[in-house]
Order: structure tokens, then C-alpha cells, then sequence
């Protein structure tokens, strides 16, 4: 389906293009018409040599599956999962090589409402207990976007999600090997939001 995927998919693509197509992948999703099935004859046809058009970190929340909500198929985009979308070395080491070694000109951070690594966070804090093992990580890594958010307003949860996007999307944007693609114009890093309810991906300003 080369032709509905738009010039995004073409090597070298800008990352507007890489955006306007991932977007119109969203909408092919919600409106019940997606053009891309998940089956083994596009996992054939997708086998050489990859060039994914975008890569997208998003939530391990089994209600968001990013090539589903995206309509995208193999070979499309490079998907990167953790508890709230959160950075560590190998999450951005991944990046680094998906826009370096790839070329691929669109990073995509997608949020999702009722995101339970962030309302975990908010209850750590709350009950100022940590937590063992590596989630200590997870909610260190996302407690900045609570506390800036407000501990105690009634709608943390909600303005946390968002601002946790926004800080992810900072962060990459200044990232070592991805600051200068970035001020150069040739990678994008934006930030998103999925709802649950109606399967609509909202582009967030960077805020
Ligand atoms: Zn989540």
C-alpha cells in the first residue's frame, strides 16, 4: 500500500511529511478503515532492507498498540516500549541509531490518558514510598512531571501525563547525537497524546 503511505516512507523524507503520514495513519484508524493488515505476505514484502519513516516511544500499556492505532505495517515505523514511555540508555541509544544508522527524519513520544505508570508515581509520592527493585526508575523519572503538575490538584493525573510528554520530548530534543539533527531541521521530535475511548492520537505543543 506504498501509495497511501505518502512520501514520509521515502528515504531522505522531511519530517513534516513523516508526521503528516504517521497522523493520517491515526485517522485511517479511527475511522474503522485500515489499510494494513498484519499478515505473513507483508511481513515478505517488508523483509529487505528496512527503512522505517518514524520511530515512536510509547507506553507497554496493553491498550495501546502503536502499529495498530498508527494503521502502519512492517517495515513502516520502529516502535520502542517502556512503563510510561520512560528514557533510559538503551531507549535512547535506540533512537540515536533509528535517526543515525536510519535515517529516519520523525521521533513520536505518545502519552496516553489513565497511564498507569503515572498514576503509580502519583500514589509513590503521595504515600512518599518508593518503590523497590527497578520501578524505582519508572517513578523517579516521572515524578518531576507530578510535582510540576501539583501533588494534591485533583486533576494530576491528567496535567502530569502531559507534562511527562513534554518533558520525554525535551529531553530527547536535547539529547548528544540528537541535538543537531534536530536544530538543523532534519529530525523532529514531537510529542503526542492516544485516548483510550476514541483511538485519536493529539499532537501536544511542546508547551
Ligand atoms: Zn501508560
Amino acid at each position: 500500500m506504498g501509495a497511501t503511505s505518502g512520501q514520509g516512507r521515502q528515504a531522505g523524507g522531511t519530517p513534516r511529511a513523516a508526521l503528516a503520514d504517521l497522523l493520517a495513519g491515526n485517522r485511517r484508524f479511527v475511522s474503522g478503515q485500515p489499510v494494513h493488515g498484519h499478515d505473513v505476505t507483508a511481513a515478505a514484502a517488508a523483509s529487505g532492507d528496512q527503512q522505517p519513516y518514524a520511530v515512536v516511544l510509547g507506553c507497554i500499556d496493553s491498550r495501546v498498540p502503536l502499529e495498530a492505532i498508527f494503521d502502519q505495517t512492517f517495515g513502516a515505523i520502529c516502535v520502542i516500549r517502556t512503563g510510561g514511555h520512560v528514557l533510559d540508555r538503551a531507549v535512547c541509544g535506540s533512537i540515536e541509531y533509528v535517526v543515525g544508522q536510519l535515517g529516519v527524519p520523525l521521533v513520536m513520544v505518545l502519552g496516553h490518558e489513565r497511564c498507569g505508570a503515572v498514576q503509580a508515581t502519583v500514589e509513590a509520592l503521595r504515600m512518599g514510598q518508593r518503590p523497590g527493585g527497578s520501578l524505582a526508575h519508572l517513578v523517579d523519572e516521572i515524578a518531576p512531571a507530578v510535582t510540576e503538575a501539583g501533588i494534591d490538584d485533583p486533576a494530576v493525573l491528567p496535567l502530569a501525563i502531559r507534562r511527562h510528554v513534554r518533558r520525554t520530548v525535551r529531553t530527547l530534543r536535547q539529547d548528544d547525537l540528537l541535538a543537531g539533527p534536530v536544530a538543523a531541521g532534519r529530525v523532529a521530535v514531537v510529542g503526542g497524546l492516544y485516548d483510550l475511548a476514541t483511538g485519536e492520537v493529539a499532537l501536544l505543543d511542546p508547551g
